[in-house]
C-alpha cells in the first residue's frame, strides 16, 4: 500500500464494515429539474430486481468503497459491470465479484455496454478531467450516470453532461456522499430551522498531505487544478448546504510553499471567503499540504459542527447552545456510498428526483472557477 493510501486509510477508515442506514434528515440542497424516466429501462426493473452498476475506472475509491458497498450493503443496485483500461485487473474483479466476462469492457469497447440490458447505471469513478466524455458516453449508450465529484473541470463539460443525459431521457447525479451522512445533515437541519437562532458564521475546512508527486490528482490536464477540486470542494458543499443559500461573491488566496510539486494551476492551499444573501459569511480552507477536517456554524445562541467532517466513517457532530455544555449527536453508522447509490437506484426505479443533479454539481464547479479567478487577480469576484 503506498504512503498516501495508508494515509487515507487512517483518515477516511477504509475497510472496517459500516451498517448501512437510511439517511436520518431529508434533503439538503435544492434538487434541479430532471428529465424524469418512467422506468429503469434500458434493463425494465422486474418486480425485486437490483439495478446494474458499471463502475468505469477500478482505482482506490472504486477498489475500497464502492465495489464492497455494492457488493454487500446496497438493496436496490448490484455492481454488474466493469470498464477498465486493464484487462488482467478487470478479469480479476469480475472472478471476486461474480461479474459475467461478458459485461466486461475496456475504454475502447465502453460504447457497446449499450447492447448490455444487464447494465441500468454507469458510475464514472475516473480522474476528473475525464467525467465529462464518459458521462456523456453513458448517456449516448442509454445509460443512467452517477459520476464522481467534482463533476467535471468546466461549467461548458457540465453544461454539455447535463443536456446529454437530458437527451437521452437518463438521469444524471454526482457522488456527493455527504448528503446521505446524517451528522452533515442534521447541520443543515439545525440551520434551517434556527434551533440556534440564526447562523451568522460558518467555517468549513477540507485538506490532507498529499504525497505522490506523480499522481494524476497533480496533474492539472487531467485533475482541472489542486487541492480545491478534489478536497476543498466539501468545504464549498458545506458552507452551501448548511446556509441554504448560494453565495453572491467570493474572495480567495493561495498558497504554495512546495512549487517542486505544485506546478502553476495546481493549488496546493486556498482560503476562501463566501458571502451569502442573507448576511451568512463561510471561511473556508482547502490544503494539499495538511489536514483539514471540520465544518462549524456559529448561530445567535450558539454553535454545532461536525469534526472530523468527511471521512468516510467516525464522523461525529455536537452543538453546545449558549450557556449549556457541548452536546454529541447520535446517529447509527451510514455507508455514504451505498446510501447514495440506493438513493439513485430509488430515484430511477420511482421516478424521483434525485438531490445531488448534475446542477448541483454544476454549481460548485462555476464558484471554484470564481475562486481560482479571484486568488489570480486578488479581487473579489461577484457570482
Ligand atoms: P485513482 O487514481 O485511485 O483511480 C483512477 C482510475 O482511473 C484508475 O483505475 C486508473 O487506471 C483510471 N485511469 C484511466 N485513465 C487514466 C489516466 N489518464 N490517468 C490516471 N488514471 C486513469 O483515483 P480515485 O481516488 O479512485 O479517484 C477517482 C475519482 O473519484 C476522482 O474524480 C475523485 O475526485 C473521486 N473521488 C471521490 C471520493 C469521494 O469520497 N466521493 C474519494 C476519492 C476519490
Amino acid at each position: 500500500m503506498s504512503e498516501r493510501r495508508g494515509f487515507f486509510k487512517e483518515l477516511l477508515g477504509w475497510g472496517a464494515a459500516a451498517a448501512w442506514a437510511a439517511p436520518v434528515v431529508g434533503a439538503a440542497s435544492p434538487a434541479a429539474a430532471q428529465t424524469p424516466s418512467p422506468s429503469s429501462a434500458p434493463g425494465k426493473s422486474a418486480p425485486g430486481r437490483k439495478l446494474g452498476v458499471a463502475l468505469v475506472g477500478l482505482g482506490s475509491l472504486s477498489e475500497h468503497q464502492i465495489a464492497p458497498a455494492l457488493f454487500q450493503k446496497t438493496k436496490l443496485c448490484k455492481l454488474a459491470g466493469l470498464v477498465s483500461g486493464h484487462p488482467d485487473k478487470a478479469m480479476q474483479w469480475a472472478k471476486r465479484y461474480g461479474v459475467p466476462e461478458k459485461n466486461v469492457y475496456s475504454y475502447q469497447t465502453f460504447d457497446q455496454i449499450k447492447n448490455n440490458p444487464d447494465i441500468d447505471i454507469v458510475y464514472v469513478v475516473l480522474p476528473n478531467s475525464m467525467h465529462a466524455e464518459y458521462t456523456i458516453r453513458a448517456a449516448k449508450a442509454g445509460k443512467h450516470v452517477l459520476c464522481e465529484k467534482p463533476m467535471a473541470i468546466s461549467v461548458k463539460e457540465c453544461d454539455q453532461m447535463i443536456a446529454a443525459c437530458k437527451a437521452a431521457g437518463r438521469k444524471l447525479a454526482i457522488g456527493y456522499r455527504l448528503h446521505f451522512e446524517p451528522n452533515n445533515l442534521e447541520l443543515a437541519r439545525l440551520a434551517r430551522e434556527k434551533t440556534l437562532g440564526a447562523v451568522k458564521v460558518i467555517e468549513a475546512s477540507a485538506g490532507f498531505p498529499i504525497d505522490d508527486p506523480t499522481q494524476w490528482r497533480l496533474d492539472k490536464k487531467l485533475s482541472g487544478g489542486g487541492s480545491l477540486m478534489d478536497i476543498g470542494i466539501y468545504a464549498l458543499q458545506a458552507a452551501r448546504y448548511i446556509s441554504g443559500e448560494e453565495p453572491t461573491s467570493v474572495s480567495a488566496q493561495m498558497s504554495i510553499t512546495d512549487p517542486v510539486k505544485f506546478k502553476p494551476g495546481v493549488d496546493e492551499s486556498v482560503l476562501f471567503t463566501l458571502k451569502f444573501p442573507s448576511g451568512i459569511v463561510a471561511n473556508c480552507a482547502s490544503s494539499y499540504g495538511t489536514g483539514l477536517n471540520r465544518f462549524r456554524a456559529s448561530a445567535q445562541r450558539g454553535w454545532f459542527e461536525v469534526q472530523p467532517a468527511l471521512n468516510y466513517e467516525g464522523i461525529k457532530g455536537r452543538m453546545r447552545s449558549e450557556g449549556g455544555t457541548p452536546k454529541d449527536f447520535d446517529f447509527p453508522p451510514v455507508d455514504h456510498f451505498a446510501a447514495e447509490m440506493d438513493d439513485f437506484a430509488d430515484c430511477i426505479l420511482n421516478g424521483k428526483q434525485t438531490r445531488v443533479p448534475g446542477e448541483e454539481g454544476r454549481r460548485d464547479v462555476r464558484i471554484m472557477a470564481a475562486i481560482y479567478e479571484s486568488a489570480a487577480s486578488g479581487k473579489r469576484v461577484a457570482l
